[in-house]
């Protein structure tokens, strides 16, 4: 991170400026004050970057410099894949407009009510987030207007193409100004990116934030060697030892997910399992329960990684180690959010090793062996 820019230096509104304050955002991350400027000058930006580097606010913080209070149609759109992503984005968004009069936001997302979403449209948001199929069954039924919008943000891109959404957000293309601005985020960028940039983003400007250990500095990562029989065990002493309530376990499948989690349970810890193969609905009410403090443990797998954005974890726990060196930063940085510090713990069993060490390599970690 640039430590030389900061938020005063982006020229931002006395509303946004105050609001960054009173929620204790102190300095712009790399890719906000990349994003930022080039936003804000309309410019479309191709931007890789890690999870848990701040893209809300990348985006968010120009859309909400530029937009026009006083038009009553959409000006920008943000489109993500999942439900929980949209509601989180619509909540951070509003915290970041919460001294600017008139600003309206609304989520268009599946499994909520079509008459009451329209309702919401009706209230003549500037901005909308929503998740891709809903939406384009929305514009087709006319109940919202899309073809004036100034900004489009494709949000975690790479995770909606793997979700299926590429021919929605092909309609969407075509649905919407030719001039617009778009800004693409993405962790990752396989070639179906690739193809959608080079035919929609010609003139676009990239920015690519390499996954740091840096970007993660109150994080302290530690090591755990044992047999794989005896994971569970060091995972338990290691929450008692270190005083642990509210932490994350992760794992690489499903069915480790609920082994775990049962194990965990035995062991008298209070815990919930979250994996892709569980309703959205049920998600939710985890998630909500998660964040009310109604147990302590979540254990998850990488699917779910992404929609976890909870303040107050302290660690994290790599049951098994993750088979894509990011997404180990990925795991890691569901802890130490909110200016908070945290806590890594990754189990490596002998055959473990290998992949730890590539882990290692790639991100320039170096984390400390930890005595259980
Ligand atoms: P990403 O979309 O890259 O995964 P988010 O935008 O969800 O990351 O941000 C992750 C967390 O970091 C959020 O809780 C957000 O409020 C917080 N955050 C964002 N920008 C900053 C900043 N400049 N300083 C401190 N915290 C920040
Ligand atoms: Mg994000």
């Amino acid at each position: 991170m640039n430590e030389e820019i900061t938020f005063a230096d982006l020229d931002l509104s006395p509303e946004v400026m105050d609001a960054l304050k009173k929620m204790g955002v102190k300095r712009p991350t790399t890719i906000q004050q990349k994003a930022i400027p080039l936003m804000m000058d309309n410019i479309s930006v191709i931007a890789k970057a890690p999870t848990g580097t701040g893209k809300t606010f990348a985006f968010g913080i120009p859309i909400l410099e530029y937009i026009n209070l006083d038009a009553k149609f959409v000006q920008a759109l943000i489109l993500c894949p999942t439900r929980e992503l949209a509601l989180q984005i619509t909540t951070e968004i509003k915290g970041l407009a919460r001294f600017i009069k008139g600003f309206r936001i609304a989520a268009l997302i599946g499994g909520q009510s079509m008459r009451l979403q329209a309702e919401k449209v009706e209230k003549k948001p500037q901005v909308i987030v929503a998740t891709p199929g809903r939406l384009i069954d929305m514009v087709q039924r006319k109940l919202v207007d899309i073809s004036n919008i100034y900004t489009l943000v494709l949000d975690e891109a790479d995770e909606m193409l793997k979700m299926g959404f590429i021919n929605d957000i092909r309609k969407v293309m075509a649905l919407t100004p030719k001039d617009k601005q778009i800004a693409l985020f993405s962790a990752t960028m396989p070639r179906e990116i690739q193809d959608i940039t080079w035919q929609f983003m010609k003139d676009s400007a990239e920015i690519d934030v390499m996954p740091k250990a840096e970007d993660h500095p109150d994080i302290e990562q530690f090591i755990v060697e044992c047999p794989e029989k005896d994971k569970l065990k060091n995972v338990v002493q290691i929450m008692a030892k270190e005083d642990l309530r509210k932490t994350i376990v992760f794992c690489n499948t499903k069915a480790q997910t609920s082994k775990v989690g049962q194990m965990l349970a035995t062991a008298g810890v209070s815990t919930r399992v979250l994996h892709g193969d569980i309703s959205q609905s049920q998600r939710n009410k985890v998630m909500d329960l998660y964040r009310a403090d109604k147990f302590d443990v979540l254990v998850a797998t990488d699917v779910v990684a992404r929609g976890i954005d909870v303040d107050d974890i302290e660690a994290v726990f790599n049951y098994d180690i993750p088979k894509e060196n990011e997404l180990y930063l990925h795991r890691i940085g569901r802890t130490a959010r909110a200016g908070k510090s945290g806590k890594a713990f990754s189990l490596v069993a002998y055959l473990d090793r290998p992949r730890m060490e590539e882990i290692i390599r790639y991100t320039k970690i170096d984390p400390a062996p930890y005595e259980v």
